[in-house]
């Protein structure tokens, strides 16, 4: 094995969401980019069956599309979710608007379809070589880089390789995280939630057309809040809902609790009777899709000198219920991407030598610096969200304070803009959003008063406290001369 001293050539591990957009920002920069992946190709062969079959995509994954131009090619193959359509045990609904102007939703796409275009993307620059069933068993220092080790599961044989200059978008049980962390003594934590979470299906209307195909309104992310525990739904492309279910892994109502077809149908004959008529072969999928877990993974590095970088899940795995996981891993992309182009002379000129491994390290600790903070400020976010999804989302408090919180928002689009708006419709910093959000949560609850009307409440009176208490903490983060905060990335239909 020899030391590649080549040019300008960059590896990553792991062709999931982030890995894929990742070498196609790459290669449009010139590196030539070799792209190493467990699995076998999505292209040919189906690798997504009972996995978040579908994901809510928003402004900041948008953001990191558009400049990749490939925003177009995503959204053509997505349905915009304009609120949360709440369903009662009942089955009353109540629609809850997320945003406050007509280009504020959320687009539901398809995981499997998003990674197929993604790496089709990369190897139409020409300079992206993926590497399928190489699986990254282990990774060490060598001289100035690292030495990977792959195991190739199908013809079990195992290779090593050195490389300089490595990014490891391998996921949330990523392989290089194991290396980076241990070579820097660094900061990892590994918090599962003790939730676990299952995919149903609501199929398509038979021999139906046009938006006569979905059964339930099809630009609504459906959720069945029930105190600890809720079902969700997005609709697909084709007419179908793909439905998750989030439940306690143990406790009186538990997956636990699941054990037989009867268990099961009656759980959701309780829960969530209106949904009966509509999932496909309930008993069977729920016990043939196997059960999902989720973690929440906070780094710090995430770089070991200028050998290796990790992005995306690799480097903060988050709980889904910001819908922010994609998106957080696209914008840590666009944030490697705009420090690259600011620097890109000093990393391309003698690649090999000292002065551009020292350039290399000071664009990851940029990265690394700029980005953990962020990330571990949505996962603990998400954790949040799963509160107000679950439970709180039907409470008559959170409703007035939501409906307070839109007319502030439309008549002062720059001092006030909602936590959920900041992260979903803003690229304001993570860090950011957590701070106007509390401020807002404390001038809501002193605003809101138990018996008060939102409606009538004299939003006039109250720009002081917005100007003073609010305000301060967005403004230096919202571009100039526009009406709103966000206007620069909104009109994206
Ligand atoms: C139920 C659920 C719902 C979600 N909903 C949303 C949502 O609505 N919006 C959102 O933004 N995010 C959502 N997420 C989060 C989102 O799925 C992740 O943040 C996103 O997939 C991260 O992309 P990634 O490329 O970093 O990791 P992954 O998508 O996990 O890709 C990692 C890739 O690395 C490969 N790999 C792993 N180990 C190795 C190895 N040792 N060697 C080589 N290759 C390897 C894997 O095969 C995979 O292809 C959700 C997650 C879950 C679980």
């Amino acid at each position: 094995m020899s030391v590649n001293q080549a040019g300008a050539s960059i590896s990553l591990v792991g062709g999931g969401l982030v890995g894929s957009l990742l070498a196609t920002g790459l290669a449009r920069r010139g590196f030539e980019v070799e792209l190493f992946e467990r699995r076998s190709d999505p292209r040919t062969r189906a690798v997504y069956g009972g996995r978040s079959i579908n994901l809510a995509l928003s402004v900041r994954g948008v953001h990191a599309l558009r400049q990749l131009g490939l925003y177009q090619r995503i959204l053509s193959g997505a349905i915009p979710m304009r609120g949360r359509m709440m369903h009662a045990v009942d089955g009353a609904l109540t629609f809850q608007p997320y945003g406050v102007e007509d280009w504020q939703c959320i687009y539901s796409i398809s995981r499997g379809d998003l990674n197929r275009v993604l790496l089709t993307a990369a190897e139409e620059t020409g300079r992206v070589r993926v590497r399928f069933e190489q699986k990254l068993v282990a990774a060490q220092a060598m001289g100035p880089g690292l030495e990977l080790e792959f195991h190739q599961e199908t013809e079990d044989k195992t290779s090593r390789i050195y490389r300089r200059r490595v990014i490891g978008t391998d996921g949330s049980a990523s392989v290089l995280r194991s290396a980076v962390v241990k070579a820097n003594r660094g900061r990892c934590s590994e918090e599962p939630l003790d939730y676990g979470y299952k995919e149903l299906a609501i199929a398509p209307n038979d021999g139906a057309s046009g938006d006569a195909r979905f059964k339930m309104e099809k630009h609504a992310l459906h959720i069945w809040p029930r105190g600890n525990f809720m079902l969700i739904a997005l609709p697909n492309f084709d007419g179908s809902f793909t439905l998750t279910l989030f439940l306690p892994h143990e406790g009186p109502v538990s997956l636990d609790k699941l054990r037989t077809p009867a268990e099961v149908r009656e759980f959701f004959t309780k829960y969530f009777p209106d949904t009966l008529p509509l999932i496909e072969d309930l008993e069977g999928t729920f016990f043939g899709n196997p059960t999902g877990h989720m973690v929440t993974v906070k780094t710090n590095p995430w770089n070991w000198d200028s050998r290796a970088l990790l992005l995306g899940d690799a480097a903060h795995a988050i709980v889904p219920f910001f819908g922010q996981g994609m998106n957080c891993g696209f914008e840590d992309c666009s944030e490697l991407f705009s420090r690259m182009d600011a620097m890109l002379h000093s990393l391309t000129t003698g690649l090999a030598n000292t002065d551009a491994d020292a350039a290399w390290c000071s664009l990851f600790n940029a990265v690394s610096e700029i980005r953990w903070r962020n990330s571990d400020a949505i996962a603990d976010m998400a954790v949040e969200n799963f509160v107000e999804m679950r439970d709180r989302v039907g409470d008559r408090q959170f409703l007035n304070e939501k409906a307070l919180e839109k007319r502030l928002q439309l008549r002062y689009p720059r001092e006030y803009i909602s936590k959920y708006s900041l992260v979903s419709f803003s690229r304001v910093p993570y860090t950011i959003a957590v701070e106007a959000g509390a401020a807002q949560e404390k001038f809501l609850k002193s605003v809101c008063v138990a018996g008060a009307d939102p409606a009538q409440l004299d939003i006039e009176a109250m720009h002081g406290r917005i100007r003073d208490e609010i305000a301060p903490i967005l403004i230096p983060f919202l571009p100039e001369g526009l009406k709103n905060g966000y206007a620069e990335v909104g009109g994206h239909s």
